[in-house]
């Protein structure tokens, strides 16, 4: 029996490409979210973090590896069962403005996942969305604005009880804060804490920003070109970051920053150029690791345990901060 409620086995997701080989945006990646329980995770852009998200939601489908809600695998269900787990399942996206119809209510807009799973209707319906709208720090009476009426803080929190209306279980939050002003995030980040203990929702918090993650997470994982390479509980990751693509994360945000007033690591080029081609760590063409070595070019490290954190990196027991080489 297992005890997580979503869980990812070997969970790769390619896309083809004219002319080119295809991109792999998801290159087996494991990971268990316990009920109740907020996993953030974390990577620069392109990554695979929506991919990782919509798959996970069964919006997508993986090209190979595995998602099990509740232990069933869900490639494995037919059409009714996935439709009832669906209500089950929602989303926040990043861009409240477009993630709303620009000609329906703010009203409207939360209905929707009620009448559609008709779980309320008449003045049940209203009363229903008003308890939302309040739920989320909103006035009641804003049923009847329309979306532009709002700011984009507002929009969020719209976005936030048109999920919370049809009651979900998992919630997969992606960026929902990154397009807000940082006054307004941290708003928006409290509230998601406060509904998450509130519901006992299990969540996937994605985000770019691990300040943002590290609000809201319970266990961190951190993703690099479509892979986890480290994963620990949200307190350790931030004070005992064991890979070196973690550490430069944490330099970019001074108030986390283990090694605090040291001079920020700067990674140079992009993930795509960063890799060494097959076989190797994917990270090894930008790592500043002092102890990296021939190894890291020729054999990809797996995720593996060292002092209660999961970390794919052949020289984690090494401390890359007190060996004295400066970050690049
Ligand atoms: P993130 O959310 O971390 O920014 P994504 O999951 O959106 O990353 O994308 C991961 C990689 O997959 C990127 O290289 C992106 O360009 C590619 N990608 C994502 N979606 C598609 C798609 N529908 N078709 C082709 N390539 C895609
Ligand atoms: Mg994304």
């Amino acid at each position: 029996m297992s005890t997580s409620l979503v869980e990812a086995v070997g969970l790769t997701r390619e896309y083809r490409r004219p002319r080119r080989p295809p991109i792999r945006a998801l290159d087996g990646v494991d990971l268990a979210i316990r009920p109740g329980e907020t996993l953030g995770l974390v990577g620069e852009s392109g990554c695979g973090k929506s991919t990782l998200g919509r798959l996970l939601l069964r919006l997508d489908r993986p090209t190979a590896g595995s998602v099990r809600f509740e232990g069933r695998d869900l490639a494995a269900c037919d059409a009714a069962t996935l439709r009832s787990l669906r209500r089950r399942f929602q989303i926040v996206f990043q861009d409240p403005y477009t993630a709303l119809n620009p000609r329906l209510t703010i009203g409207a807009s939360v209905s929707e996942g009620l009448e559609v799973h008709r779980l309320a209707a008449g003045a049940k319906l209203r009363r229903r969305v008003g308890g939302l709208l309040e739920e989320v720090g909103l006035d009641p009476a804003d049923a009847d604005r329309y979306p532009h009426e709002l700011s984009g803080g507002q929009r969020q929190r719209v976005g936030i009880a048109r999920a919370l209306a049809v009651e979900p279980v998992f919630l997969v939050c992606d960026e929902p804060v990154s397009a807000l002003d940082v006054s307004v995030r941290a708003q928006i980040l409290a509230l998601l804490r406060r509904l998450q203990e509130r519901h006992g929702l299990t969540m996937l918090f994605i985000a770019h920003d691990l300040a943002a993650v590290r609000q809201v997470a319970h266990r961190i994982a951190v993703m690099y070109l479509g892979r986890v390479v480290e994963e620990a509980e949200a307190d350790r990751l931030v004070r005992h970051p064991l890979h070196p693509y973690t550490r430069a994360l944490l330099s970019a945000v001074p108030d986390l920053d283990p090694a605090r007033g040291r001079s920020r690591i700067v990674l140079e080029g992009d993930p795509a150029g960063g890799g060494v081609g097959a076989g190797g760590c994917a990270f090894a063409g930008r790592c500043w690791h002092p102890a990296r070595d021939d190894r890291c070019r020729r054999e990809a490290p797996m995720l593996r345990t060292v002092a209660d954190t999961l970390v794919a990196c052949h020289h984690a027991e090494r401390d890359p901060m007190t060996t004295g080489v400066p970050a690049p």
